[in-house]
């Protein structure tokens, strides 16, 4: 066992407080990961919140950690003491399935082993996240960072990247795909960077009057405030696919309404009752509505090589550990441009 510094939430929206963990002794594929950087992501925030009703404490967030070896188990092969790895939403998952087999280990039928706020399948033991000095993984959930690929900048990728990826590849979107998404946050500007990257034409669709200037500069092509309705009106019917990032209960109606033939709206903000969805919306212009998952190993080794190639990193504040709760503060007030990253340097008792 190693004892290592963490910050815990201790209850349901009390303040996260320093805490001392215990990380496992290595087995024999474990992979040990000194955490230079984590991402703080909107989930974490649910969680620290217990919105999930899910959520046992003391709790570790983070699950977006990016970081070097320090150690490896006797049948690690795949990394190195001084390697830069990453780790992302999963831990572990049970790697018998039909999903596990196909690499979309987020839909494992057993479900996968969260980063935090799991149990470990070995030992029973909870998961801790990477709010934390140091964190021990299987090797097989542990990713590499291309060396072309800014540490300081790529822990978003491994959640808020990887969340919007999925279903960027899964919905084929390319030149001229007309994509939407909806809120300007940690996934929505990571959805707007690498949607334009793949070719495609992308509108945000924003409450925030004042993130236009940025969506632009980001690379979207259009920007379309939702609480206008003469503007959402005359964007009827006009766009393929679009990505709702929206992380509480909201009404998708008006979103339904802008999407052209054959058009899908993919949830992947709001993982709770969305208000009554009217029927006729869906049926006129053949229309649907899905979700998605997070991202499987070989799709978030994928992304990482495309954003090292591409050069799409993204929109990072660095804080110090001991300034969370503050940004927790600013993320509930929609005041995020556009994802905060914890510098563990900072990390002290
Ligand atoms: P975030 O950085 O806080 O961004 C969310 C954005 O949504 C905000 O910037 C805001 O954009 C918009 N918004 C906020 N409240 C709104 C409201 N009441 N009505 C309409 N728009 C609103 O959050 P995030 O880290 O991107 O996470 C978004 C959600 O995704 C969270 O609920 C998180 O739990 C979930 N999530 C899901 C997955 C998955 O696998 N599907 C993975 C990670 C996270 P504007 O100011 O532009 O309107
Ligand atoms: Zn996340």
């Amino acid at each position: 066992m190693t004892e290592c510094l963490a910050y815990a939430v201790p209850e349901a929206h009390a303040p996260l407080a320093p805490m001392r963990l215990q990380r496992r002794a290595l087995r024999a594929d474990d992979v040990q990961i000194a955490i230079a950087y984590c991402g703080v992501c909107h989930s974490d925030l649910h969680y620290a919140h217990n919105d999930w009703k899910s959520s046992a404490f003391p709790l570790v967030p983070g699950h977006e950690i990016i970081g070097h070896v320090t150690a490896v188990g006797s049948a690690v092969s795949r990394y190195k003491v001084g390697d830069a790895v990453a780790v992302g939403c999963m831990v572990d998952s049970c790697q018998h399935c039909k999903p596990c087999a196909e690499g979309q280990e987020q839909l494992c039928v057993t479900l996968p082993t969260p980063t935090y706020n799991g149990k470990d399948r070995v030992d029973g033991e909870r998961t801790f996240g990477g709010y934390a000095e140091s964190i021990v993984v299987r090797e097989k959930f542990v990713l590499r960072v291309p060396p072309k690929l800014d540490l300081k900048h790529a822990a978003p990728l491994l959640c808020a990247g990887i969340t919007v990826w999925q279903p960027l590849r899964k919905y084929a979107v390319k030149q001229g795909t007309r994509l939407a998404v909806v809120g300007l946050g940690g996934l929505g500007h990571m959805a707007v960077k690498l949607a334009r990257a793949l070719g495609a034409e992308v509108t945000v669709i924003t409450t925030s009057p004042n993130k236009a200037d940025d969506a632009r500069a980001l690379g979207a092509h259009h920007v379309l405030l939702s609480k206008e309705p003469v503007a959402m009106q005359a964007a009827a019917s006009s766009f393929d696919i679009i990505l709702d990032t929206v992380p509480t209960r909201h009404d998708v109606n008006p979103y339904l309404m802008l999407l052209a033939r054959g058009g899908t709206l993919v949830l992947i903000g709001a993982l709770e009752p969305l208000e009554p969805i009217h029927g006729a919306l869906l049926m006129i212009n053949d229309r649907s509505i899905a979700g998605s998952l997070m991202g499987g190993l070989p799709a978030t080794q994928e992304l990482l090589e495309f954003c090292a190639e591409h050069q799409v990193l993204p929109e990072c504040e660095m804080i110090a550990m001991q300034d969370i709760n503050g940004a927790f503060e600013r993320m509930q007030k929609n005041d995020v441009k556009y994802r905060f990253v914890i510098d563990m340097a900072s990390l002290a008792l």
